[in-house]
């Protein structure tokens, strides 16, 4: 319910990323007038998270990945809260309190409080040396924890991981990449894929092991000394572990939001509370493909889902998120790939596959409907192919009956 005691609406968001900057600054937009407070638990402002393996390996100052700070904000009429942590939302009061004890009422929350790196219960894992990283401090430690370290391993080969990997070993560590499935960046590449970036990756000097589990970490003076996987002891001073991550949903759960994975919203990224939304890697929300609920991983999801819900909880218009799809496109070791979609096919889904040169192409096709490909060593084709998935997620490719076949062409150039 509005408070319409107020002269100006009240709104709060929680979190200073990409959703919480992107929605920040919408509303601003919409309304000159509103009263916009961002708590942020970091100090640093709005910054690159995708930045920060250049952090480690020294190309970019930490300030360099500051895309807006805290004064900016404050110069654009935004409140900015820094280093402040919210604990508690109490909806029927329409109040969020601060760690401080601090009470701060709204009229309208947004919740994008992000994620959290997820750290596996395994024997080792609080030791001295072993870092996760999302956050700017944590890049800094790492990279100070790097100069003086001969070895590092890396637990998990996802994007973070395999950035991270490369960011050490082109500061002149000894680098190792540990991942239990058996193949890298599972999630983006099929095995065809996996084994070109692997073979790039261990151009570059890093040892990959994959199908391998680790058992914990082996440690000295209550310090790591190594990584246990399988029969073998990797020696190392530091490890960073990127195992994944989860939803950062512990302020939701305050206010007895319906949570799955992510806090849920609906297609208006509204929460089960009609005056509290969230957006970013905290939503839960539909899948475009698969008309399931998912988290949506990613920076421009966060940033979309951001200015749609500033929109919505503004009032001044109603506008439904058209879903989430999964697509990466990323350098790593020197292999430009773009995957979207589902790239593994399964399900009766037929695959097309063309290998030239160092490129490889893959096109995942179900029911005549484009469903995922992967691009790597020659990306041109990735804006056609996302607008031929957008088209045919409508209504199919071309008037073709129903076969595999109409996407040949796609393939060939
Ligand atoms: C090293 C690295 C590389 C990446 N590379 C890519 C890439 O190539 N492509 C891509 O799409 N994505 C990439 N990502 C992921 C991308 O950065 C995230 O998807 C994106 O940052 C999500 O934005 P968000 O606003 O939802 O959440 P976040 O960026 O996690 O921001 C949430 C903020 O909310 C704050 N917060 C949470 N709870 C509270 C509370 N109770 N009180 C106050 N503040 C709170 C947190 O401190 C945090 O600052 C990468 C991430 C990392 C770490």
């Amino acid at each position: 319910m509005m408070n319409t005691g107020k002269a100006k609406p009240a709104w709060l968001i929680i979190g200073q990323g990409a959703a919480g900057a992107a929605a920040a600054n919408e509303l601003r937009r919409l309304d000159s007038e509103a009263a916009i407070t961002v708590i942020a638990g970091e100090q640093a402002g709005f910054y690159s998270r995708i930045d920060l393996p250049d952090i480690i390996s020294g190309k970019r100052r930490p300030e360099e990945a500051v895309l807006q700070s805290p004064a900016q904000f404050q110069a654009a009429g935004i409140r900015c809260l820094t280093g402040v942590q919210a604990v508690t939302i109490r909806p029927e009061d329409h109040y969020v309190e601060l760690a401080s004890g601090q009470r701060l009422p709204y009229d309208r929350l947004l919740l994008a409080t992000g994620a959290q790196p997820v750290l596996p219960g395994l024997p080792g894992m609080t030791a001295a040396g072993v870092y996760t990283l999302w956050t700017l401090e944590q890049a800094a430690a790492i990279a100070l924890a790097a100069a003086g370290a001969r070895a590092a391993v890396v637990i998990g080969s996802g994007l973070i991981g395999l950035k991270t990997a490369l960011a050490l070993r082109q500061r002149g560590l000894q680098v190792t990449v540990i991942e239990r499935m058996n193949r890298v960046l599972p999630q983006q590449l099929d095995e065809t894929g996996a084994a070109l970036l692997a073979a790039a990756l261990r151009n570059r000097g890093i040892e990959v092991l994959t199908g391998v589990q680790v058992a914990a970490v082996a440690t000295g003076g209550g310090k790591v000394a190594g990584i246990q996987a399988g029969s073998r002891l990797v020696p190392c001073e530091l490890v960073l572990c990127a195992a994944g991550v989860r939803a950062d949903t512990a302020l939701a759960r305050t206010a007895g939001l319906a949570i799955g994975a992510g806090i849920v919203v609906n297609e208006f990224l509204q929460t089960s509370q009609a005056d509290i939304y969230a957006a970013g890697d905290a939503a839960e929300v539909i899948a475009v493909l698969a008309q399931q609920r998912c988290l949506s991983a990613g920076w421009p999801a966060a940033v979309e889902q951001g200015i749609i819900a500033a929109r919505n909880l503004s009032g001044r218009s109603t506008e439904a998120y058209g879903g989430y799809l999964a697509k990466n496109s990323v350098e790593i070791a020197g292999v430009p790939l773009v995957s979207a979609g589902n790239v593994q096919g399964g399900d009766g889904a037929e695959v097309l596959i063309r290998r030239t040169g160092h490129g490889y192409k893959r096109l995942v096709i179900k029911n005549n409907r484009l469903r995922g490909f992967l691009l790597m060593g020659d990306i041109r084709q990735a804006g056609v192919l996302a607008g031929v998935m957008a088209r045919t997620d409508a209504g199919g490719y071309g008037d073709a009956a129903g076969a595999a076949g109409s996407y040949v062409d796609l393939l060939a150039f």
